[in-house]
């Protein structure tokens, strides 16, 4: 009677850099196997831990360039004053079209260019409690020097301001129930009545005409 859109539903989460994206997106991937998390690729230093091909593509500039020139990325931008990162088209549109939900976990700029292609897509801002508490969790986390800290913090201001490009936000105070806003936007989402791709009216009709005649004898 009714068939709901078998393509997958694209997920774009933003959010200033250590505010727990990373963190939401490995819980929300544990838990529903239908959903595929995009690997990027980057310039960026590999981290202490980090693998090539999980956590990301890591790519010289040259290389990330030729792939931009041979159009191989669904977006891409500079992040952080001078580091390339960007989405890679084909895993995304092949798992979209088999039914996988896609997750990008990607910057204001890439949110801006995925929107213009595909204006359907469901956009997540994760915004920390506070700010001093956004900081906290990079240095506790440890990752970056003093230097990159502070191209964080500019960074982390313009993606705030860009918030109104946004479908929803979800502040990640307790990251359960962070997790738990993100999974409920993602359920009512695929409830959404847009996402009907068939819809048999004519059945439904004859079917309730034919119980009203069946109830008036
Ligand atoms: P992002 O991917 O946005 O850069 P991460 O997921 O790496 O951020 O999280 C940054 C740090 O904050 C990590 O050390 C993570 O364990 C921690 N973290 C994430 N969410 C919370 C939370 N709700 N409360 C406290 N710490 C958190
Ligand atoms: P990090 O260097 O901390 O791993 O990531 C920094 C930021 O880069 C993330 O917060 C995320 O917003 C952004 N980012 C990661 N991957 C991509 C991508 O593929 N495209 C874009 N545009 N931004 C990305």
């Amino acid at each position: 009677m009714i068939k709901l859109d078998s393509k997958g539903l694209f997920i774009i989460i933003s959010g200033p850099s250590g505010v727990g994206k990373g963190t939401i997106c490995q819980s929300l991937i544990a838990n529903n196997p239908q959903i595929k998390l995009s690997v990027s690729a980057t310039t960026r230093e590999k981290r202490k831990g980090e693998i090539n091909g999980v956590n990301y593509y890591f790519l010289t500039k040259e290389a990330f360039e030729k792939d931009i020139a041979k159009g191989e990325f669904l977006e891409y931008a500079i992040v952080h004053n001078n580091e390339y990162y960007g989405t890679p088209k084909s895993f995304v549109l092949s798992e979209l079209q088999n039914g996988h939900d896609i997750i990008l976990e990607i910057d204001i700029n890439g949110a801006l260019q995925i929107k213009k292609q595909f204006p359907n897509a469901l956009f997540i801002f994760i915004m920390p409690p506070t700010i001093e508490e956004l900081k906290s969790r990079l240095l506790k986390r440890g990752t970056e020097s003093k230097e990159k800290l502070v191209d964080r913090f500019k960074n982390a201001y313009k993606e705030i301001n860009e918030i109104d490009k946004y479908n929803y936000v979800v502040v990640n105070d307790d990251l359960n129930h962070a997790i738990k806003k993100v999974q409920a936007i993602i359920d009512a989402e695929k409830c959404k009545v847009s996402r009907i791709e068939e819809l048999d009216l004519n059945t439904v009709e004859e079917e309730i005409h034919e119980i009203i005649v069946e109830l008036k004898k």
